[in-house]
């Protein structure tokens, strides 16, 4: 495999014309977290976009590089709000493109929902700008296809939010806790109000066993602490953290990492389970975490905004991905059966185990029957196509 870094945008059309040039298929990089494609073959150009770091403000929206992490997306962004992905590593790109499942979404909406026009190079080694006037159809794509999308995007225009203030508090529950706290999470979830982030992380914990935190995060343009006052009405016995908060998505974001080991796979499902049969089924496969620092998260689906079409799905109010931290087969493995066990609603193209699930299956009904045609309405030579045979494959 050859691997291009890329710095503008013309480099990037240079370097597409010259794969199609010498019959050579392409894939594209931005931040490289998505660990679910598997391996590669067939000697494609890979064309390594992480210097494509610019942010440019344009009113109430902004130029977004795809090189660019989360993290250093969100500070560059300053106080405007944007659904920026959970982790502070992952690359805006790939996230973007996925639909993108971030923060605040019960408030500001999936992230792929605010991307309002690209700069693309398109498989026939034009560049362009697009946005729903000029090419609805590529839209459509933009907004959800991940790592099918048939084209390089070197900059996303995105519709920011207003500022906000931002209040996090977690509280630990031990192992045994993980049905009565399910239970409750039932009934408090879908009342909470929009600006209330409520997240559970997994992870192996010590001799007790594994542990459970509820994460909530409040976003509100004046009193953020006050919302976390919702917590207070949990009687699951936890130990909670002092109240922290952040005068801005970038401010909360430099506080947090995916850890002292990166994760090395993943999976992901979508479910209509209760928190009640999930939040056990999770402890039980953490007792034989693949590493000590494995970890899963549960977090609630983004509401949807707008009304632009797009191909992101989402069948089921609740995520859960499991990571595994550790390059070792038995730590996909582990994800797998982990993810398998609970009750699926479908996968997102995001976090799936691509080697596992179809990239097809993480779409609705309409948008897989759709797909295959809009992709070869762009793409007709084929030379985006990664998860076909020749592409990424596990
Ligand atoms: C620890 C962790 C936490 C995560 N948390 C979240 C979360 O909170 N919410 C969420 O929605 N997702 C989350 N994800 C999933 C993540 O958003 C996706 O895996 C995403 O694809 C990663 O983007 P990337 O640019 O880093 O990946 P890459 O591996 O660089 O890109 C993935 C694929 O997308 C395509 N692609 C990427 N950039 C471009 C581009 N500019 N033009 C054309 N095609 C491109 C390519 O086909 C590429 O192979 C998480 C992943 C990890 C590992």
């Amino acid at each position: 495999m050859t691997t291009q870094h890329r710095r503008t945008a013309a480099e990037v059309q240079a370097a597409v014309r010259a794969a199609r040039r010498d019959r050579r298929p392409v894939l594209v990089r931005s931040g490289g977290w998505h660990l679910g494609l598997g391996p590669l073959r067939d000697e494609p150009v890979s064309i390594d976009l992480r210097e494509l770091r610019d942010v440019t403000r344009e009113g109430a929206t902004a130029w977004v590089g795809p090189g660019l992490s989360s993290a250093a997306a969100a500070s560059l962004l300053g106080d405007s709000g944007f659904p920026l992905g959970h982790a502070p590593e992952v690359g805006v790109g790939g996230y973007l493109l996925s639909g993108g499942n971030g923060w605040n979404g019960g408030a500001w909406g999936a992230a792929g929902d605010r991307v309002v026009a690209v700069e693309v190079v398109t498989p026939d080694g034009e560049l362009r700008v697009v946005d729903d006037g000029s090419d609805p159809g590529l839209m459509t794509l933009v907004r959800g296809a991940g790592p099918l999308f048939p084209g390089v995007v070197t900059r996303f225009r995105l519709a920011l939010a207003d500022p906000v203030r931002i209040a996090r508090q977690g509280i630990t529950f031990p192992a045994d806790a993980a049905a009565a706290l399910g239970e409750e999470l039932d009934q408090l979830a879908p009342a909470c109000p929009p600006g209330l982030e409520l997240t559970v992380f997994l992870r192996p914990g010590e001799a007790d066993g594994p542990r459970v935190t509820l994460a909530a995060t409040a976003f509100d343009a004046t009193d953020a602490e006050e919302q976390l006052s919702l917590l207070g009405t949990l009687t699951t016995p936890g130990e909670p953290t002092a109240v922290s908060s952040f005068s801005s998505l970038g401010a909360l974001l430099a506080t947090l990492s995916s850890g002292p080991v990166p994760p090395a796979a993943f999976h992901q499902t979508w479910t209509h389970a209760p928190y009640a049969t999930t939040l056990p089924l999770l402890v039980d496969a953490l007792r034989a975490p693949p590493s000590a620092v494995t970890s899963v998260l549960v977090a609630r689906a983004p509401v949807r905004t707008g009304d632009l079409d797009s191909v992101y799905t989402v069948p089921a109010p609740v995520s859960v991905a499991a990571y595994a931290h550790t390059p070792h087969p038995t730590g996909r493995t582990w994800c797998r059966a982990t993810i398998r066990a609970l009750p699926t609603a479908g996968h997102f193209i995001g976090e799936a185990d691509l080697g596992l699930v179809s990239p097809l299956d993480c779409f609705g009904t309409v948008d897989r029957a759709r797909l295959p045609g809009m992709l070869a309405a762009v793409d007709p030579d084929g030379w985006f196509r990664p998860m076909e045979p020749g592409g990424h494959r596990a």
